[in-house]
């Protein structure tokens, strides 16, 4: 009966009113638990605070001491920019304190009160100083309580509420509601794995006895989290199995005419992962299979005979993917290729640029069963288009969809064979552990043997001797992309923009080559045109943002320059140099950047020592961590609010599988009395699954 206090909505608590609520519905609390399950991102050791002439500049660190003087002022430089200062001290010294535009902390600090500052320790001037610290006021009755001497949590949090707010109202629920939490995870599941029970962690998460304690307790959340993920991928996996699903006629003349036509010969991992495709389309369930490789490795080609094999009995095929651009492109590479074929099935497209007649008439055809394969974007998952007997679903680029979307098209045929297509090359350890409910096949091979790119990383000081390298490769009659991480200027960031670069290289570096420009915030028609005068040459140096990064093949083009590198993520790296090397012309990929932090570095110096994206992929996992790899939209792992640890973390999540595991095999759908409480929660954390997990 009392854990229901645990999912009733925070508006019971005593002192959180409507305006409060808001605040705290927009960071996604809505209950009492998930105000539990909010966890802080760093703490404080205010057992024993540094004194002001101990300070180091260029770290970040905490003081507490007396408010001294204040005072504002206006900027001379800027207009309508304010400058408040603070002056504080202890009995070792003097710091000063900056913010700007914030006029109101003037009333919000009083001369003689104690206040604790947070931030990087600089020196200006010949003065100590921080530059907008965090900061808080200490209160009389702070002494011997949660927010003095002793590890103390700071939150993210709005402005609209204070640290001490949120610390109050936590211990308040902690003390009060916490004898109603019951631990889901079994109890010789948390004994075997040396884990801290859910009041132990859940304490210690937020008010840490020592740092020990600390570290427990993200180790039991941390597990939980991933015990529960892996519980749902098992579960799912052994529902699949039990589906009813379409045997396919896999031999046939359109297969083997299709492949005898093409231009190449398969290489020999495509022949194996076709044959893997074969006998899963020839099984009585649906298949639900994970084909990854390297961008360039021919995915779409087998693709495409998978799609044959359903075609040649009768079926239709639905291939979704990210981009319109993308799916252009595979509409004119595929049709091409079926235009030589005695019997061309009829391809389609449906994309949302399509005037309102043509897609009427497309998803008419579709209805009827004309068209046999649909490429398309979103615009396929719209309730309107129905099939009139959709036997596979591929989908492209998988990461670019959130899993609702994925889930969409199967739904459209009669539990149809599903084939999902990748180009971020994941780590098998991680891939099981990820994917655990998919078959995964690997083209590690890429059909271009004498295929290379050199990867460069240059400082700034070269910018002079890259666009002469550029002018070369274009004299030449090679292609250029040149990428930035933002559109337009941004004052905030002093960064170079996609739009700024445009004009300077168009109307001086590179006057005399024809320049076009390509960003997301174009119309996708306007986009197109582009890519097209990209493919016909007409365009030589093409700028442009990370739209660049999915599936664009354009040949020709040798040289790929990715500016303020270090602002792009490993695997993003490498998606974008994929674009190059996919002729037999020697390539290049020129990372600019100044030397950066040092995970930044890590980044760059994997993507100049390795080209498999298998290697780099580790490397990723390895600095990022198995929560952080997939990024916020893969699977159930969005659900990850636990601090990143990478290595702590992969060697939990495979901890967590192993139990997840042989629980399974002990109760596989959960019916077990002493799995009841694990199985809501379940439900609780994958909603939507239970139509998918527990029926039938
Ligand atoms: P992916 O989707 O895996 O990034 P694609 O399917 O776009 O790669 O293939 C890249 C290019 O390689 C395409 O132009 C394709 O026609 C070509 N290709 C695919 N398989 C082979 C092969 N076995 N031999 C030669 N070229 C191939
Ligand atoms: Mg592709």
């Amino acid at each position: 009966m009392k854990e229901k206090y645990l999912s009733s909505s925070i508006q019971y608590i005593k002192g959180v009113g409507p305006k409060r609520i808001s605040i705290f519905n927009k960071i996604g609390i809505k209950k009492v638990e998930d105000l539990l399950y909010y966890f802080p991102f760093r703490y404080e050791d205010r057992s024993n605070f540094c004194s002001i002439s101990e300070l180091k500049e260029g770290q970040y660190q905490t003081i507490k001491a007396t408010i001294m003087a204040k005072g504002k002022r206006l900027s001379w430089r800027r207009k309508n920019f304010s400058i408040f200062e603070l002056a504080v001290g202890d009995s070792t010294g003097k710091l000063f304190c900056i913010w700007f535009n914030q006029p109101y902390l003037v009333d919000y600090f009083k001369i003689g009160a104690t206040v604790i500052l947070y931030g990087k320790v600089e020196r200006y001037q010949n003065r100590l100083q921080m530059v907008s610290p965090e900061f808080e006021l200490v209160e009389e009755n702070d002494f011997n309580s949660i927010n003095m001497g002793r590890l103390v949590p700071v939150y993210r949090i709005p402005q609209e509420i204070t640290q001490r707010y949120l610390r109050q109202l936590i211990k308040y629920i902690l003390d009060k509601y916490l004898i109603y939490i019951k631990d889901f995870l079994p109890y010789d599941i948390r004994v075997r794995n040396d884990l801290f029970n859910i009041a132990k962690a859940l304490i210690n998460i937020h008010f840490p006895k020592d740092q020990e304690s600390q570290k427990r307790a993200w180790k039991r959340l941390c597990f939980e989290e991933f015990f529960i993920f892996q519980l749902a991928l098992m579960v799912r996996k052994l529902k699949k199995k039990q589906q009813r699903g379409i045997i396919h006629k896999v031999e046939g003349n359109l297969v083997d005419n299709f492949i005898k036509n093409l231009a190449f010969e398969l290489t020999e991992d495509q022949k194996k992962v076709i044959q893997e495709i074969k006998e899963d389309l020839l099984k009585p369930y649906p298949m639900y299979r994970l084909l990854q490789g390297d961008v360039g490795s021919g995915k779409t080609v087998v693709a495409t005979i998978a799609s044959l094999m359903a075609i040649q009995g009768g079926y239709q095929v639905a291939f979704l993917v990210p981009t319109e651009i993308l799916a252009t492109q595979h509409y004119n590479v595929i049709k091409e290729q079926f235009s030589s074929l005695e019997y061309s099935p009829k391809v389609g497209i449906l994309t949302s640029s399509l005037k309102k007649k043509d897609k009427l008439k497309i998803s008419k055809e579709i209805k009827e069963g004309t068209i046999k394969l649909i490429i398309g974007t979103h615009a396929l998952l719209e309730e309107d288009i129905e099939f009139k007997n959709l036997g596979l679903v591929i989908i492209d680029e998988q990461h670019k969809f959130g899993v609702s979307q994925r889930a969409i098209l199967p739904k459209k045929g009669n539990n149809p064979d599903i084939l999902i297509l990748t180009a971020t090359p994941i780590p098998r350890t991680l891939a099981i552990t990820l994917y655990g409910d998919l078959d995964i096949s690997i083209i590690r091979q890429l059909p271009w043997k004498n295929r290379s790119v050199s990867t460069l990383w240059i400082t700034e000081e070269k910018r002079n001797w890259l666009y002469e390298f550029i002018k070369e490769k274009i004299l030449q009659g090679e292609q250029v992309y040149i990428v930035y991480p933002i559109i337009e200027e941004n004052f905030n960031l002093e960064l170079l923009s996609v739009e700024k670069m445009y004009k300077e290289f168009k109307q001086n570096t590179f006057r005399e080559f024809k320049v076009g420009m390509l960003h997301g915030r174009m119309r996708k028609s306007y986009q197109e045109k582009i890519m097209q005068e990209f493919r016909e040459k007409k365009i030589q140096i093409l700028i442009a943002t990370t739209v660049l990064e999915v599936g664009i093949d354009v040949s020709n083009a040798t040289v790929m320059v990715i500016e303020h590198a270090e602002r792009f993520g490993l695997s993003q790296l490498h998606q974008l140099r994929g674009r190059i090397g996919r002729g037999c012309k020697e390539s290049f990929c020129i990372l600019i950047s100044d030397p950066a932090n040092f995970e930044a570095k890590e980044r760059l110096e994997a993507m100049v020592k390795y080209n498999d994206g298998f290697q780099i992929a580790e490397i990723d996992l390895k600095i990022r961590g198995p929560g952080e790899f997939f990024g916020k939209r893969q699977h159930g792992l969005s659900e990850l609010r636990i601090i990143n640890q990478p290595l702590t973390q992969l060697e939990l999540l495979k901890q967590a599988r192993k139990e997840a595991i042989s629980l399974i095999q002990k109760d596989p759908f959960l019916k077990l009395p002493e799995h009841q409480l694990l199985k809501s929660k379940l439900l609780e954390r994958f909603p939507g699954y239970e139509r998918l997990i527990f029926t039938g």
